[in-house]
């Protein structure tokens, strides 16, 4: 909840400080929540939001897709196929190596691309991956010293005055 609460207080303030802005913000058709949508989809009504119920819609849509392309004939002829060709490689080559990931970092990793986008939009000119992510790590490392800050004083009033 704190954590919506804060979304939209930047919303907010992007409202005020950037009025070009507003006809970017639309609402979620799904779950109505606001967000800042690309320029060229500006004034749509029927978007769905980056936090979850986009990419739940598309894997709806690739479901039913796949499933009516395996009712008829043809695909099940093809999906039988792909099963053995998967059933024999799957005998014969060892298990792929597993990638070299950095530790799975603490934001949903699809807001990454909205915020590179809102991020691109306030400023004025393309924003990078790479700078998106530097700029999330390090309100993150902002956030955890402020709270151990926060911790750090209380004890150290708990300790000048006890209780
Ligand atoms: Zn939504």
């Amino acid at each position: 909840m704190g954590l919506v609460l804060a979304y939209y207080a930047v919303l907010r303030s992007v409202w005020r400080a950037q009025p070009a802005l507003r006809r970017c913000l639309t609402r979620c058709r799904h779950c109505g929540i606001f967000f800042l949508t690309h320029p060229r989809n500006a004034g749509r009504k029927d978007l769905r939001c980056p936090f979850g119920c986009r990419a739940a819609h598309r894997r709806r849509q690739s479901d039913q897709r796949s499933a009516a392309y395996y009712r008829d004939e043809v695909g099940q002829e093809k999906k039988r196929a792909l099963n053995a060709k998967r059933r024999q490689s799957s005998a014969r080559s060892p298990p792929p190596p597993l990638p070299l990931l950095e530790p799975s970092p603490p934001w949903p990793p699809r807001i990454v691309p909205y915020i590179r986008m809102v991020t691109s939009l306030l400023e004025g000119r393309p924003v990078s991956l790479a700078e998106v992510l530097a700029m999330l790590r390090r309100a993150l490392r902002q956030h955890r010293m402020a709270r151990t800050r926060r911790r750090d004083q209380t004890l150290g009033w708990l300790h000048a005055q006890p209780p």
